[in-house]
């Protein structure tokens, strides 16, 4: 048989075993070739374009810490709103009430334990947890007592607890975090960082001390929220480094070791504060939002480069990038910079609170929250036909190494409520090789910041949001 007779007769065995019904109409196509061709240049001109970078080095460099309630984090938000006003966009700014916390003094050491020589001490690098209430300002002097998880704990009891500083010594994984998977390591030892307190206290616990959930090896706490329960005292808590963790563990293992701790932090009244929202506004359906965002907060430790002044700046440079190439999306894309997303989330409910009965017009919402590193291309928060509407997409990225999307439950916390209420959302994939050595410690500055990734990310940003806006057919949701 010649091949075009074979050509044809499998054509006719077909038709001739499928039903007329199912044969697939020709559906028309999800993107348009100009959309297809518009998101390549975005892609090119992102990877060629240094707006992230810079943006990020200003929030970092000039203006710094970014806590919420701060002068810095006002100070952000004025900037942001400007630089958006500077780019033509609808800008508002959305008020909220933050928290406003003050890190004060932070110090511990050693008084007692096996083999000291007499009169000396040994330093403890540790820093407050957001939230902590403070010690006497002479400080607390108590025995040690070291458990690795919640049952350890729970075994000991009361008799064994009551008046003692417990260190919560559960290891962060630094293997799987090697293995590119640091969040899901983080995942696992925060619990111990948000929780410890309000577990320790009804056993008559004086202070909490938690090993760091974070992986630096370099001799730095890793600060982050801490919780507390109504009707459950309050007592202080701080993060110490890997290393000092494991030689309090050593210690303890041996005889007694005792703590000099004094932590000074205070809680001050709610301070007025804002989500900065700017549009791009659409222009076919113009209701129909894409938002791309990160969040202006930051600790106090360091300057808030890669937790989150990246994920401001990526954002930034969506809007950015498409008037710079005179590209206008179909839907409005809205860039919002999130306000207390490390110690209240106030910025995030504050949104859904407004948009709770307009979440139909949220047609996607992106958010960049871990780092700058290389995106091997971008998560999906949604139902899982949708997987099959982003093809094109990928394609565009996967040039530049990030043509990979993988579905998760949540993609970030400040989306999270849209997520909830079944907003498609979406968040860069990245390698988490680094992002957790960092991590809210005073080493997350400028310098961490790789140019070349950051403008991977800025591309997976705009490429991502400008196709969403572009869609020819909504999503499933
Ligand atoms: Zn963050």
């Amino acid at each position: 048989m010649k091949s075009s007779n074979l050509a044809l007769f499998i054509l006719v065995a077909f038709i001739a075993q499928a039903p007329l019904a199912q044969i697939p109409k020709a559906t028309p196509p999800l993107y348009s070739a100009k959309t297809i061709t518009d998101m390549e240049s975005i892609r090119d001109a992102s990877l060629a374009s240094d707006y992230a970078y810079r943006q990020v080095e200003h929030l970092s460099r000039n203006i710094g810490p970014r806590l919420s309630g701060s002068a810095q984090a006002a100070k952000a938000v004025e900037y942001v709103a400007a630089e958006m006003r500077k780019l033509g966009l609808d800008v508002r700014l959305q008020k909220v009430m933050v928290p406003h916390w003050v890190r004060g003094e932070e110090k511990a050491e050693i008084v007692e334990f096996p083999g000291m020589a007499s009169g000396t001490t040994q330093k403890i690098v540790l820093t407050a947890l957001g939230g902590s209430v403070a010690t006497p300002a002479d400080g607390i002097t108590a025995e040690v007592v070291v458990v690795k998880d919640f049952d350890e704990l729970s075994r000991l009891g009361r008799e064994r607890v009551a008046g003692k500083i417990v260190l919560f010594n559960n290891k962060f994984d630094v293997d799987m975090q090697s293995s590119g998977f640091g969040l899901a390591a983080y995942g696992q030892a925060v619990a111990y960082r948000f929780a410890g307190a309000m577990t320790a206290a009804p056993l008559g616990a004086a202070a909490v001390l938690v090993r760091s959930a974070g992986g630096s090896q370099n001799r730095l706490a890793h600060t982050g929220a801490m919780g507390y329960r109504d009707g459950i005292a309050k007592i202080p808590g701080a993060a110490v480094s890997y290393e000092d963790a494991e030689t309090l563990a050593y210690l303890a293992s041996q005889g007694r070791v005792r703590v000099h701790l004094t932590l000074t932090p205070q809680t001050l009244p709610d301070t007025e504060s804002y989500n900065v929202i700017a549009d791009l506004k659409g222009s076919e359906k113009p209701d129909e939002v894409v938002i791309v965002s990160g969040h202006l907060d930051s600790w106090d430790l360091a300057q808030g480069a890669i937790d989150d002044g990246a994920g401001v700046a990526v954002s930034m440079h969506v809007p950015f990038i498409l008037k710079q190439l005179n590209l206008r999306p179909k839907r409005t894309i809205r860039f919002i910079a999130w306000m207390n997303e490390e110690n209240g989330g106030r910025g995030s409910a504050g949104y859904f609170e407004e948009q709770k009965n307009n979440l139909a017009n949220h047609f996607a919402a992106l958010e960049s929250d871990l780092g700058a590193s290389h995106p091997l291309g971008f998560y999906f928060a949604g139902k899982p036909e949708a997987l099959n509407y982003f093809g094109p997409i990928s394609d565009v990225l996967r040039s530049q190494g990030a043509g990979f999307s993988l579905r998760q439950d949540g993609v970030g916390s400040d989306v999270g409520p849209l997520t909830q209420g079944g907003v498609p959302s979406f968040a860069p994939w990245f390698n988490q090789q680094t992002y957790f050595k960092y991590h809210h410690t005073a080493a997350d500055t400028f310098d961490k910041v790789v140019p070349s990734e950051i403008a991977e990310v800025s591309s997976v940003m705009a490429v991502l949001a400008y196709g969403l806006a572009n869609l020819e057919s909504p999503l499933p949701r």
